[in-house]
């Protein structure tokens, strides 16, 4: 997915930094533990399509 386009993607609900995960083609909201799919490149920032995660997910860890 193209860098620039992630700077300006912004979690719909708080506004705040998404993490993208490349492994998983997800890009995640920390704060509101929400991961939005990403279908053939295109980000799909909708909340009711984003999965929520649990506070232990491996996908809340900026380091994976
Ligand atoms: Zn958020």
């Amino acid at each position: 997915m193209d860098s620039r386009l992630l700077e300006i993607l912004a979690c719909p609900v708080c506004k705040g930094p998404l993490l993208y995960q490349r492994a998983s083609e997800v890009l995640v909201c920390r704060i509101d533990r929400l991961a939005y799919p990403i279908r053939d490149d295109i980000p799909v920032m909708l909340e009711e399509e984003a999965r929520q995660l649990g506070a232990d997910d491996p996908l809340l860890d900026r380091r994976t």
